[in-house]
């Protein structure tokens, strides 16, 4: 039989929007693993940037602002020429295997040992990195309000330029926050806004008193602690994306839970279409059932073209418009600055109940009141939900996914407060605070609560360790260790995207050479060719 592997290799992959500082989660992380008898080895991504002499982007130390900016340039610029948008984790396991053995024959596996990764800033990253290690990798986001980190950010600046003057470095703050959470325009851009609700832990470090409890709890959770149990939030949340599971949307599934001040439940929804009588759609055998997937599309979606197509008609009409226009609207509608564009955000003609609707629907309809009750939802609210929110007297929403769409605070600076933004004008008017998620994400909520025997079987005490011995140790059954191999693919992988990077950087060299002869001296701006092999 296959023996478990007592003390498996831990990977701690952190996420952190640029302005947080991570060293004071690094260092009690490395502290707490050590403790536990871990030999812990930290990886700063950026620090692997240096050993790479294939990228054409220069980087720079000092000030703040620019060293970040170009290490945002030159990940952004790995990412194109080598086609891989998960090469910064690539280079990760690449770092990690060869610190095993160069050699691939002579690995071995090792034990207690731990890697804190920082940091990542796209999906693809993160997935790679879980499709190797599996269950023994751990995303860590670390979350910080915008305000607190451009305030932080602000100040590092400033004394980079040995100035007090926070205000005349907010604005660059600002615009390298939004670089990092969203580069749009960029197809190799940063995504944090993307992954990081995506963690296995998210630690709010604006609570910096708890900031070690929060990270010790999550550490003895992994080691089989036997008396911790779920918070309030984490229990909220879960219940909300237990929920979310049940629609059947088309775009999204989005799942709310209403809870009392004393955390008893008062009602579950999910996005979904409602049903006459009160309440939305089940499956079940031999029920009615009218949904979005029985219909076969969402209303939402032809009524949008419906709007533009009336408008233009109008226009052509009234001479406004060429009639050209009107006949071309479905290629316009294709057109991804058209799909992008606000119009094309509007929800207000789907069918769908949204999920934080439909929870203080069934409240109404069944009599249970949610003044000063808590709303967890797995997305944050759109603008609609925002209101009804605020008009039922919820005092607390917990949201885990940003919504970046919603329009809920723009319409309601006077009566919504999110992440503790600024309300200058409405300091005194009552509100209901919009919250991020921290703790134990619904991802790994059953691997760490879901607990087997906590006493001794003879003596019947209370254990304080999950293992037979009552000894700290991973929770996590490993008995083979696939991601060696694993890790191998990736090498191979990353030496091919390495080629590839070359080539496309020695084709842009001879056609800008080429350019600049061409015309006399002055030098273009050169499209590289993308690969199109799929990277790793
Ligand atoms: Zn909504």
């Amino acid at each position: 039989m296959l023996e478990r592997i007592k003390f498996p290799e831990l990977f701690f992959g952190l996420v952190a929007p640029i302005g947080v500082d991570l060293s004071e989660t690094v260092q009690p992380l490395k502290a707490l693993l050590e403790g536990f008898d871990y030999e812990v080895h930290i990886i700063k991504v950026t620090d692997l940037f240096r050993d790479i002499d294939y990228c054409d982007v220069s980087l720079h130390d000092k000030p703040s602002e620019a060293r970040f900016k170009s290490y945002i340039d030159f990940g952004n610029r790995l990412r194109e020429i080598s086609g891989d948008k998960a090469i910064c984790a690539s280079l990760v396991i690449d770092k990690i295997a060869k610190s095993r053995d160069v050699d691939p024959l002579k690995r071995q596996r090792s034990e207690k040992r731990a890697y804190i990764i920082h940091q990542f800033k796209r999906k693809e990253e993160i997935d790679l990195l879980r499709s190797v290690y599996g269950k023994l990798f751990f995303q860590i986001s670390v979350y910080s309000s915008k305000g607190e980190r451009t305030d932080a950010f602000s100040q590092r600046i400033a004394r980079d330029h040995k100035s007090t003057d926070l205000d005349k470095y907010r604005a660059t703050a600002d615009q390298l926050i939004k670089l990092d959470e969203d580069q749009e325009e960029d197809q190799n851009g940063q995504r944090v806004r993307d992954v990081f609700h995506l963690a296995d832990f998210i630690i709010n470090i604006d609570i910096p008193a708890t900031q070690f409890d929060q990270l010790e709890r999550f550490i003895k959770l992994i080691f089989g602690a036997t008396n911790l149990s779920p918070t309030p939030i984490e229990y909220g949340m879960y219940m909300a994306k237990g929920a979310s599971l049940r629609s059947l949307d088309l775009s999204r599934q989005v799942g709310a839970a209403i809870f009392s001040k004393r955390h008893e439940i008062i009602t579950l929804g999910c996005n979904e279409v409602p049903k006459g009588g009160g309440g939305t759609y089940w499956s079940q055998n031999g029920s009615e059932d009218a949904r979005d997937f029985k219909w076969g599309s969402d209303p939402n979606d032809e009524k949008k073209r419906s709007l533009i197509l009336d408008l233009f008609e109008r226009l052509s009409s009234h001479g406004m418009m060429d009639k050209e226009c009107v006949e071309k609207i479905d290629d316009m509608l294709q057109h991804p600055a058209v799909k992008d564009s606000q119009l094309m955000d509007i929800i207000e003609f789907g069918r769908i109940l949204h999920a934080e609707m439909s929870a203080l629907m069934d409240a109404a309809r069944l009599g249970r009141a949610v003044q000063d009750a808590t709303l967890f939802c797995t997305t944050f609210p759109c603008h609609i939900c925002a209101k009804h929110i605020v008009g039922s007297g919820i005092d607390t929403v917990y949201f885990l996914e940003p919504y970046p769409k919603s329009a809920a605070f723009a319409l309601h600076p006077d009566s919504i407060e999110v992440e503790g933004s600024s309300r200058v004008h409405y300091l005194n008017y009552k509100k209901t605070k919009f919250t991020h998620f921290y703790g134990i994400s619904p991802r790994r909520y059953r691997d760490f609560f879901e607990k087997s025997l906590r006493k001794n079987k003879a003596t019947g005490r209370a254990q304080e360790w999950l293992g037979p011995k009552n000894e700290p140790r991973p929770i996590l059954d490993v008995k083979v260790l696939i991601y060696l191999p694993l890790e191998k693919y990736v090498e191979e992988a990353l030496q091919r995207n390495k080629s590839r990077a070359v080539a496309a950087l020695d084709i842009a060299k001879t056609v800008e050479g080429a350019l600049r002869e061409e015309e006399g001296g002055q030098a273009s701006d050169v499209e590289i060719e993308k690969p199109t092999q799929d990277a790793v």
